[in-house]
């Protein structure tokens, strides 16, 4: 339906449950006609050292900058990272981010502190879902107050585990406070948000975030959205992206968001 194929999140074989080198998902994007994508792998900052992020990081922007130079021309690839709790060491990222030339730096929150990713945790229960996600908007809030990314990614993360793991259904509406507390910051700090599809494949089967956060995002001041399939397949390339482009229209945006040096670039939805 629309045209314009271009995808901001897409994870390698650099991600530990990424499935597909840079090389072939390029090749399979330039025979469906992409124009743009980005490959921004894991970076977890609680267990960078304990999961060899170190080195995985290293090798990723290496083989996306091999991709970028073979597909020029062809496919504008993208050089990004996913930088997940940035602000529990806010150092180490730093380090990272003037180490490595990016154009596009993802932010976002899988694990609370001193614990492990949403996907990973056991035992959820009605009570102690609420609480996770209160502590959860708290952490993405304190992710934007830190600021240091381009795009704030799929805002309801841990919702598609306690849906999948417990069978309760998480809104951001039931938390309207934290919710606008998160988007107006982001609003005020020019980043973007991400309508991110990978719910769509899971049970949730959800954008993550919706549209009535979409447009609340665009009432508050939002100027960037930004469309992720977050596929870890290269058969997920640009997966849902009509959904995504949609629910901005709908939420009343006109042009959606990539970034090439850190530099937001908006593109007619069309
Ligand atoms: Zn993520
Ligand atoms: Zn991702």
């Amino acid at each position: 339906m629309y045209r314009k194929l271009v995808d901001m999140h897409v994870h390698t074989d650099n991600s530990p449950d990424g499935n597909h080198s840079s090389m072939f998902i390029c090749e399979k994007a330039e025979l469906m006609g992409v124009r743009a994508l980005a490959f921004c792998d894991h970076c977890e900052i609680d267990t960078y050292y304990k999961e060899h992020y170190d080195k995985r990081v290293l090798q990723s922007y290496f083989e996306i900058s091999k991709a970028q130079s073979a597909f020029r021309g062809k496919v504008l690839v993208l050089k990004g990272i996913e930088l997940a709790q940035g602000h529990y060491d806010k150092q180490l990222s730093s380090d990272i981010l003037k180490r490595f030339d990016y154009d596009v730096v993802i932010g976002s929150v899988h694990a609370l502190r001193k614990t492990t990713d949403f996907c990973h945790l056991e035992g959820y229960t009605a009570e102690n879902i609420k609480e996770y996600t209160e502590k959860y908007l708290k952490e993405v809030y304190n992710t934007v107050k830190w600021g240091e990314f381009d795009i704030l990614a799929h805002l309801t993360y841990p919702f598609r585990y306690f849906y999948s793991k417990a069978g309760v259904e998480v809104k951001l509406s039931d938390y309207p406070e934290q919710v606008d507390a998160i988007l107006s910051l982001l609003a005020e700090k020019e980043k973007a948000l991400e309508i991110n599809t990978g719910g769509l494949r899971l049970p949730v089967n959800k954008l993550s975030p919706e549209i009535d956060t979409v447009k609340r995002f665009k009432e508050l001041g939002g100027k960037y959205v930004t469309f992720g399939s977050d596929a870890h397949y290269a058969s997920d390339l640009c997966a849902g992206m009509d959904t995504a482009y949609d629910t901005m229209k709908q939420a009343g945006f006109e042009e959606f968001t990539i970034f090439q040096k850190r530099t937001p670039i908006t593109v007619p939805i069309e």
